[in-house]
């Protein structure tokens, strides 16, 4: 079973409860708070050898736990407030890999205004884990940008530049929350979606959960100057972990958005939303028009 197939299995055993307004399937769940307005909560793991190798600065992995996490609220149009960092240590680990792991942890932290307020400590039989879980908000008076909000006639954009995770940008990526709340302020979102799992995965989710069809534009994808020379559109799309962020707009945004870009960070209008059989178009730059599969990340291909 692939890892999507487990996921939708789980979520039709999933039970659900009074205030979840999105569960599962998104990059954050939604759960209305008792007195009004709501919260976003999400959850990830990073295992050795998986997510990280064991020669990994553990500073780097306890910065990339809290930041991959921070990327998921961002991608809600969320700030992140509040994380919980539970941990696995090897039997042997010394106390030199528990504190630069969390020395990591609470830089990222820091630097986006989160607070530390709880976690697990456990040893581990195998490699060292790391599970991060936060606790986001929406802006006053907003609400979440799911990967649903997706509608024919938007334009499809992306921050930043795509395909140099490889190169050791994973582990000390900047989440994008700073751009992610600008972007809520100033422009009119539909959907949004994270890049974790690589471009091609990632516009397939957020097509599918909106039912639309996304026209990308091959020769439009900003490529990280770092993306491996043999195939850097292969690495802008299907590598993953670039931790960018990947929406839609209103069309008649997209001029302003490009031109001003979000806090520092340039946008790129890579494509266009459609009417159609949920899936996503990559056009070359030959015109050509092909299905692209969703060849990103896939935890249980190997
Ligand atoms: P992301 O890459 O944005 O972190 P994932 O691909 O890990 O998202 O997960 C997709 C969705 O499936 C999320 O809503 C997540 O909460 C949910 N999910 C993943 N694994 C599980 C699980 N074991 N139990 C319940 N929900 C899960
Ligand atoms: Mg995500």
């Amino acid at each position: 079973m692939k890892e999507l197939e487990l996921i939708h299995w789980i979520a039709e055993r999933a039970p659900s409860a009074a205030g979840l307004a999105t569960g599962i399937g998104d990059d954050c769940a939604v759960l209305d708070c008792p007195g009004g307005g709501c919260v976003v909560v999400t959850t990830d793991m990073l295992l050795e050898g998986t997510h990280f190798s064991a020669d990994d600065l553990p500073e780097d992995v306890g910065y990339k736990a809290v930041a991959v996490s921070i990327s998921d609220v961002a991608a809600m149009g969320c700030r992140s407030l509040h994380a919980f960092l539970a941990v696995g240590l090897p039997a042997v680990a010394d106390s030199a890999l528990a504190r630069g792991l969390f020395d990591g942890a609470v830089a990222a932290a820091n630097r986006f205004g989160v607070s530390l307020a709880g976690g697990d400590t456990t040893r581990s039989p195998g490699g060292l884990s790391i599970c991060s879980t936060l606790v986001g908000a929406p802006p006053e008076g907003r609400t979440p940008i799911l990967r649903s909000g997706a509608r024919p006639g938007q334009a499809l954009a992306v921050t930043g530049d795509l395909g140099g995770s490889l190169s050791g940008h994973h582990l000390r990526f900047v989440p994008r929350q700073t751009e992610a709340l600008q972007l809520v302020e100033e422009y009119a979102v539909g959907g949004m979606i994270d890049l974790s799992d690589g471009l091609s995965s990632d516009a397939w989710h957020l097509a599918r959960m909106s039912g639309v069809r996304l026209r990308l534009f091959a020769d439009r994808i900003p490529i990280s100057p770092r993306a491996s020379a043999a195939d850097p559109l292969g690495a802008a799309l299907n590598d993953g972990e670039d931790f960018e962020l990947l929406f839609t707009v209103a069309s008649e945004e997209c001029a302003r958005l490009s031109g001003a870009g979000l806090a520092g960070t340039p946008i790129t209008i890579i494509g266009e939303v459609l009417a159609g059989t949920p899936g996503v178009t990559l056009v070359d730059s030959s015109g050509r028009e092909t299905d692209l599969k969703a060849g990103g990340y896939e935890h249980f291909s190997r």
